[in-house]
């Protein structure tokens, strides 16, 4: 554990890691966000005595996630991070959607200082419960001086927010970071770097609208045998501004889905071509009809996306 004399602010927003079951033998037929932050803090005895600030942003399963929490969780971050006292912020969430989170506090805040997700795959309640040992571990990479960025913590592995995923369904190292690796490990309190912590501009929190209506409305349509292009026609009639498309392999589409796609983007739609093989990018080439989202998971491309149609100009 670092010294760290400046505060560590721990923003909770629910998931499993606040989740609790009837028994602790059941890791998969509990309820999430059921446990209050200073709880889940209070649960490591080895967090006691540290400068350590709790602020409830939601309490939500993180699957449920959605604009409104975002807003909030991004205003509450910069806040905190404003603060001149403040090392770093830590934010407990559900694994779900970590990924997406992630990737939009990272565009938009781009911190000097490290805000640090952890989460967890077993419930507060289970035998195995990973969450006191992942939020140890994200209070520790906080207290590190020079760190920033937006980063995860998880099974003592650490990401950055851009290109990490949720991999696996079960197992306690669900998240990878494909062909970037990751960033490095959080070992017995020792933070190792492997790379340089994450950097960028800040898109800035003025783009993201207070109204969750007032987003604009991405959807995800995926490429399969028998695939049409009905989805696409139906996103299109009710208004949609952008798709992205998790194609099969190198970016390939279904020939009808395709032709649907082509509509859409002469309609105005924007549309991007991801990747729906869970690894590697889409190798893009001059003559695409529909561009690639690069390295992006579908899910990720979908946030890149909502940010470039919320901030055209910049
Ligand atoms: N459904 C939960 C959530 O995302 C799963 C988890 O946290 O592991 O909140």
């Amino acid at each position: 554990m670092q010294n760290t004399s400046r505060t560590i602010v721990v923003l909770g927003t629910g998931g499993t890691i606040a989740g609790t079951a009837a028994d602790a033998a059941d890791n998969v037929g509990y309820t999430a966000a059921q446990l209050g932050v200073e709880a889940l803090v209070k649960a490591v005895p080895a967090l006691a005595g540290l400068p350590l600030e709790c602020e409830q942003v939601a309490q939500a399963d993180s699957k449920d996630m959605g604009f409104a929490v975002w807003r909030a969780l991004a205003q509450r971050t910069a806040h905190h991070l404003a603060r001149d006292d403040v090392a770093g912020v830590v934010i407990t969430h559900g694994t779900d959607t970590l990924e997406e989170t992630a990737y939009l506090l990272q565009r938009v805040l781009a911190p000097a200082k490290p805000v640090v997700m952890t989460a967890a795959m077993r419930p507060a309640t289970s035998m195995q419960a990973d969450g006191p040992q992942n939020l140890l571990d994200a209070v520790t990479v906080a207290g590190v001086p020079g760190a920033q960025g937006v980063l995860v913590v998880l099974a003592g592995t650490l990401h950055a927010a851009a290109g990490v995923r949720k991999a696996h369904t079960y197992r306690v190292d669900a998240f990878s970071s494909s062909d970037a690796g990751p960033l490095g490990v959080v070992e017995e309190g020792a933070v190792t770097a492997w790379r340089a912590w994450p950097q960028g501009e800040a898109l800035g929190l003025q783009w993201l609208p207070m109204e969750a209506d007032a987003w604009p409305q991405v959807e995800i349509v995926t490429s399969h045998a028998g695939a049409s292009g009905a989805l696409v026609r139906a996103a299109c009639e009710i208004g949609v501004q952008g798709l992205v498309v998790a194609a099969t392999g190198n970016g390939t589409v279904h020939a009808a889905l395709e032709a649907a796609l082509l509509e859409a983007q002469d309609q105005g739609v924007t549309v991007w071509r991801s990747s729906r093989c869970g690894n590697g990018r889409v190798l893009a080439r001059p003559d695409d009809m529909l561009p690639s989202a690069g390295a992006l998971t579908p899910a990720q491309a979908r946030v890149e996306l909502i940010l470039q149609l919320l901030t055209p100009s910049v």
